[in-house]
């Protein structure tokens, strides 16, 4: 590899020093003259066949190229017929060279020189310049032909046309050449010019082309000293072109093992140089006699000329193209930037824009908050295409119903806005007519889906995100209030919304603080009045506020996730607690410790291994425990349905909690693995009251009946909630209910208070 990359090296210092040598001996033949004039047509053979080497050892590296191994392989044979060529002319001048005028070259050694050329001319001219656009393509193309038509102009002025006027006659295979090489030379340099990165290194390809350079100077040698110019042309000038072409190969070969690539690089300067090309054999016109070929160089001159201006305006034409294409574009990337993919409303970035502009000028200015209720449920339960598309029908009816000067806005979610300027419109009304539009069933699914609504006006002074809370603490109000409904802000009204967001900040450090406690209320039979179950319940003792009910701290728990740690908590230490209590009064103490459980819960994946580890740690058997849910919590989707039947499977008794109150409580119960089903206060509340409300007495009483009816089919046990008297508890037992909780019988106690509960009821078992 080492003797590689210096080999090529050492072929460039030896033509290079043949080269030096032949100039020196110019110098010395020209100046004291020395020798014979023949030796001025030793060096380009010599050198010829050290490129010819050169060429042969690249080939050998890069053959396995599809672009650079034919391109080189076409040089080197090209290489080897000027080489034979020159060692023919090389040959006739030894044999025939007359005082100091070498003879004319032979046909046969003009026949290898130009097809030499020729090959190498191909070659240039087959390497491909790359992937293009069409019209990149034509640009090209024409660009090329403005160049070439430049430079051969200029070869033509200064080279060709002088030699054809000389008085000398010069030889037909010598014009010939020098023609062939000029025009290796432009379509060479034209070329070079778009040349892409590829196997084939521009800078090699450059070196290349320029060795056509070398016949210019013969051309000019030629027409500046008639036959006499043949013995520098031979000795200093055409031996450069060996020097060349083994820089080439060199270049090639340092590209190749270094995996140098250059980039396209389209050359935009080319037409304009041409021109400046072709303006010099005007200027030599203008000052000259027009002779022909000084006509031939003006009309190559004006070609020159029409060709850019027909360049210009192709070029003219594609960047109209390309300004229109990034011009729509923009227009694409503003809209995308201010306006939401799904819905097609404008973004949360656009609503604050227009707002900002409102505020700034003064212009009234009303937002309303659209949030949808229970968005989630439906995207859980019927997954998130049916989601996607009731969003999108969602954003076609505040489209309906926003009015001329409404903005309808998706902010992110399920929550939108519409924000009103120009002060014409209520807030109120488009809120209802909104509202009303939703009381229809919408997508395609036909579903039903109701919104809370939130708005708030602009005061003076009033900043976008003072504007923007606002309508935030109103839609909070709205959800509040029952859902579905609208709520204008009014001052104040952050506060109970703030003092909630206190709560939630007081909960974490509670938690951390150990201000939870678990009390329990025991579940007893009608009958007999024995114990046979116990619910806990989580207590909070906040150090200022006292005993905050779990109808705030519940809530907040859910909301802020800190249910999961509190549920966890209740959970372990009923487990442990209940333990105690079986290890202490016996198995027949306690039949059933229940625990409830929030929606939240089911939500977090480890929530059955926390059950099982819980009972695992306490030891109390997996059969014991309850876990109490409401409806709504069951409702949650297939992942919450599936751990509810994972911990069915365990063995864990699940329970319907406030059974009753939810809508689909029957179908519920098919379909959900429950065990118990707990009948809420409500239906229990005035179930006794003979003369009151009949009516109500007895639509109650249809309900308790039925559900223990269904219950007992079903095969599941009943427990009435909230029994708070006697009589009650009496027409409980006549509609077939064993089993009761509610303060006539206890209520919820702490675990000193439950302990003392049991030793009495062992009492009484004894006596
Ligand atoms: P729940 O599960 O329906 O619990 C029964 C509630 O009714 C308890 O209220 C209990 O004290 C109360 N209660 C029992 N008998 C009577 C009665 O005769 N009259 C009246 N007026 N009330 C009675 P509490 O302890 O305030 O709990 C309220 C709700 O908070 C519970 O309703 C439950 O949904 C939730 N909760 C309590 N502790 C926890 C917990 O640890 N985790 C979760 N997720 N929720 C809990
Ligand atoms: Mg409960
Ligand atoms: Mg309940």
């Amino acid at each position: 590899m080492a003797e590689d990359s210096r080999a090529p090296a050492r072929y460039v210092w030896i033509t290079v020093g043949l080269a030096v040598a032949s100039s020196l001996w110019f110098v010395l033949f020209s100046t004291v003259g020395a020798g014979h004039a023949a030796i001025a047509y030793l060096a380009v053979p010599l050198e010829g066949a050290v490129a010819v080497a050169a060429l042969f050892q690249l080939w050998r590296t890069v053959r396995g190229d599809r672009t650079a191994g034919p391109f080189w392989l076409t040089l080197l044979i090209a290489a080897v017929f000027m080489t034979i060529g020159y060692v023919l002319m090389a040959v006739n001048a030894a044999l025939h060279t007359v005082g100091d005028l070498p003879p004319d070259m032979p046909l046969s050694a003009a026949g290898f020189v130009g097809l030499g050329f020729a090959l190498a001319m191909w070659a240039v001219g087959r390497v491909p310049v790359g992937a293009m656009h069409p019209g990149e393509r034509w640009r090209m193309h024409l660009d090329r032909l403005v160049a070439f038509l430049g430079g051969a102009t200029v070869l033509w002025h200064f080279g060709l046309a002088p030699m054809l006027t000389a008085d000398e006659r010069w030889s037909a295979q010598t014009l010939s050449l020098v023609g062939l090489a000029f025009l290796l030379t432009i379509a060479g340099i034209t070329k070079v010019s778009y040349l892409g990165d590829g196997p084939v290194d521009r800078t090699a390809m450059r070196l290349v082309a320029t060795m056509g350079l070398t016949a210019a100077g013969v051309a000019v040698m030629a027409s500046s000293f008639g036959n006499a110019g043949g013995v520098p042309s031979q000795s200093v000038v055409l031996p450069i072109a060996p020097v060349l072409l083994t820089l080439a190969v060199r270049v090639q070969a340092r590209a190749t093992l270094g995996g140098r690539r250059v980039s396209r690089r389209s050359s935009p300067l080319l037409p304009y140089l041409a021109i400046a090309a072709g303006d010099l054999p005007l200027i030599a016109v203008a000052v000259g006699p027009l002779q022909w070929p000084g006509r031939v160089s003006l009309i190559a001159a004006v070609l020159v000329s029409v060709l850019v201006t027909v360049r210009q305006f192709v070029a003219f034409r594609d960047n109209k193209r390309l300004l229109s294409d990034i011009r729509g574009q923009e227009e694409r990337l503003q809209h995308e930037v201010s306006h939401d993919s799904l819905t097609g409303l404008a973004n949360r970035a656009r609503f604050r824009d227009v707002l900002h502009a409102a505020l700034a000028t003064g212009t009234s200015a009303t937002v309303l908050l659209v949030d949808l209720d229970d968005f989630k449920t439906v995207n859980d339960s019927l997954g998130h295409d049916v989601g996607d598309r009731l969003l999108v029908a969602v954003a076609d009816v505040l489209r309906g119903q926003s009015g001329a000067d409404g903005l309808p806005i998706r902010i992110g979610g399920d929550e939108f806005a519409v924000l009103l300027t120009g002060g014409t419109t209520v807030g109120e009304t488009v809120a209802q007519r909104i509202l009303n539009a939703l009381t229809r069933p919408i997508s395609e699914q036909r579903l039903l889906v109701q919104a809370s609504i939130g708005i708030a006006t602009a005061a003076p002074g009033a900043t976008i995100d003072s504007v923007l809370r606002d309508a935030d603490v109103a839609m909070y109000a709205a959800k509040g209030h029952g859902k579905a409904g609208y709520v204008r802000y009014v001052p104040g009204m952050e506060e109970p919304i703030l003092a909630h967001i206190q709560l939630g900040g007081e909960l974490r450090r509670g938690l951390d603080s150990g201000e939870f406690r678990v009390v329990y209320q025991p579940v007893m039979s009608l009958l007999d009045g024995r114990i046979i179950g116990v619910e806990a319940l989580a207590r909070w003792d906040h150090p200022i506020r006292g005993q905050v009910p779990p109808s705030e701290f519940i809530a907040v728990a859910e909301r802020t996730g800190l249910i999961v740690e509190l549920g966890r908590f209740v959970l372990r230490e009923t487990c442990r607690q209940t333990a105690t209590w079986l290890a202490e009064f016996g198995p027949d103490a306690l039949q059933k410790p229940s625990v409830n459980v929030s929606a939240r819960q089911l939500h977090d994946p480890d929530f059955v291994a926390g059950v099982l580890a819980a009972l695992a740690d306490s030891g109390l058997p997996t059969s014991r425990l309850v876990l109490e849910l409401t409806e709504s919590a069951v409702l949650r989707g297939s992942q919450v349905s599936r751990t509810l039947h994972e911990l069915d499977r365990l063995g864990v008794a699940l329970a319907l909690d406030d059974f009753g109150t939810g809508e689909s409580s029957l179908s519920l119960l098919r379909s959900f693995p429950a065990k118990i089903v707990k009948l809420d206060k409500s239906f229990v509340d005035g179930i006794e009251v003979e003369d009151a409300e009949p009516g109500a007495r007895d639509a109650r009483q249809a309900v308790a009946r039925a559900i223990i009816q269904l219950a007992d089919a079903l095969g599941l046990e009943t427990v009435a909630e909230g029994i708070e008297n006697e009589a009650q508890a009496e027409q409980l037992r006549q509609l077939g209910y064993t089993l009761g909780q509610g303060y006539h019988l206890a209520r919820p106690m702490p675990p000193e208070e439950f302990t003392r509960l049991l030793a009495a009821q062992r009492r009484a078992v004894i006596a």
